[in-house]
């Protein structure tokens, strides 16, 4: 009999890599997911967006689990007839201001290998891909594109049920120790035993990472994202995605326009300190989360470094002229009745280390028997199946029991 190995997490990044290991044939494969449903968290709650690879530091496992995950989702989609739609990606500048970091995404850009990746100067180049738009440079890469990832990860769990994996909802794991060689993992109604786990559980991953002694430090820094529906009588506004140029010193992309796989156009995400690990909206608190936040080393060096970013993005999430604002820059046309209704908001798992640092690249760590993914933010759910093949490939296995 094959070994018997557990993944804690029913996100995409958790099925995809238990889809993986049912195909390779590795062993009994059980998935835990504590909500009653796969995709309940980040990935049910992001932008839907496959991404080319433009920002990435070139040699990062971001810039190359991006590259190799996006082909593996384009055939992945077609293969399972799942909406799949190259809109493309405009990168704009509005200022001059912006134009050093834009050459630098350019560079990037290059460096990873985005596929067809234009440079165009002048509103009037800008506007032939996107005639709303207001800029005076931009880059532009024509196979980024839109998804449905729930229904991604619905369809990979099919195939993990169909080729004998289990998938567990509504088990959340509540401890775990490592006994001898093996692991003990007790959820509400049993304690099972397995040779490997693999922790693929976002928000709450340094949670269980304390559950085997691992370093407490990256701690999940929860940031959420909120986004405005764009009315659809006006979605004509943005035919594909137009981003601004991110600020370098933070690791989130900027407010953005997207068109999704269904024609819905929304604007967002910003990015403000959840007061929850899983805190949707400014409603949900959990002091214990915020507490533990505050009082983490780097919390002083975090708050000295982004503090003027911080009220600038709050300040947007409680005013909306303020957010409108923003949004209007790259499109002059847009008035703010346009901006409807705030739509499902998610929170970003994003890793921080004790020194304060946000963690950039994806992360991983490996006690005993137990692979543990620390970091797994944005572009994770482009890069998931590229992930599952570099877990399997350098982690799990890489420690023998015998
Ligand atoms: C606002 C926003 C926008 C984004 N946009 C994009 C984008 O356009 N493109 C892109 O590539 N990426 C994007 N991302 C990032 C992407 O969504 C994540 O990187 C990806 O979904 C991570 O997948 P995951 O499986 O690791 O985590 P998750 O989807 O968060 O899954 C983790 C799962 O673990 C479960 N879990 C936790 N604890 C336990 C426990 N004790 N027992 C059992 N189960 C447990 C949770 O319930 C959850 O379902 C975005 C993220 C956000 C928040």
């Amino acid at each position: 009999m094959g070994e018997r190995i557990a993944i804690i997490g029913g996100g995409i990044v958790g099925v995809a890599i238990a889809r993986a290991l049912v195909l390779r044939d590795r062993g009994e494969v059980t998935v835990f997911e504590k909500e009653d449903r796969l995709a309940a968290h980040q990935t049910g709650r992001n932008s839907g967006v496959v991404h080319a690879g433009l920002y990435y530091q070139p040699g990062t496992l971001k810039a190359q689990l991006c590259a190799a995950g996006r082909i593996s989702i384009r055939d992945y989609c077609a293969e399972k007839n799942l909406p799949y739609r190259e809109v493309g990606k405009l990168v704009v500048a509005v200022d001059e201001s912006e134009l050093p970091a834009l050459a630098d995404i350019e560079r990037r850009a290059l460096a990873n290998g985005v596929p067809d990746l234009v440079r165009l100067d002048g509103t009037a180049q800008l506007r032939e891909i996107e005639p709303h738009v207001a800029g005076i440079a931009a880059v532009h890469s024509p196979h980024t594109a839109a998804v449905d990832y729930t229904a991604i990860t619905e369809a990979m769990a099919e195939d993990v049920r169909g080729n004998g994996g289990t998938i567990r909802t509504g088990r959340e794991v509540l401890a775990m120790t490592i006994d001898g060689s093996r692991v003990r993992v007790r959820t509400a109604d049993a304690e099972h035993l397995f040779d490997r786990v693999i922790v693929c559980a976002g928000l709450q991953s340094d949670v269980i990472a304390r559950l085997v002694g691992a370093d407490p430090s990256p701690k999940i820094l929860p940031f959420r994202g909120e986004y405005w529906a764009l009315d659809p009588a006006r979605t004509d506004l943005v035919r594909g995605m137009i981003y601004p140029v991110p600020d370098p010193r933070f690791p989130f992309l900027g407010v953005h326009f997207t068109r999704g796989v269904h024609d819905d156009v929304h604007v967002g995400p910003n990015a403000v300190p959840a007061l929850a690990r899983e805190g949707y909206s400014w409603l949900t608190v959990s002091p214990k989360d915020t507490w533990e936040s505050l009082r983490w080393p780097g919390a002083g060096g975090l708050a000295k470094q982004h503090w003027r970013m911080g009220i600038d993005e709050i300040s947007g999430s409680l005013v909306k002229p303020l957010y409108f604002r923003k949004a209007r820059r790259f499109i002059p046309e847009l008035r703010m009745r346009d901006l409807t209704h705030k739509t499902a908001a998610g929170v970003r798992a994003q890793a921080w280390g004790r020194d304060g640092a946000l963690l950039d690249d994806f992360a991983v760590d490996q006690v005993g028997p137990v692979t543990l993914l620390r970091n797994a933010p944005s572009p994770a759910a482009t890069s998931s199946m590229a992930i599952a093949d570099h877990l399997i490939d350098h982690y799990v296995f890489a420690r023998t029991t015998d």
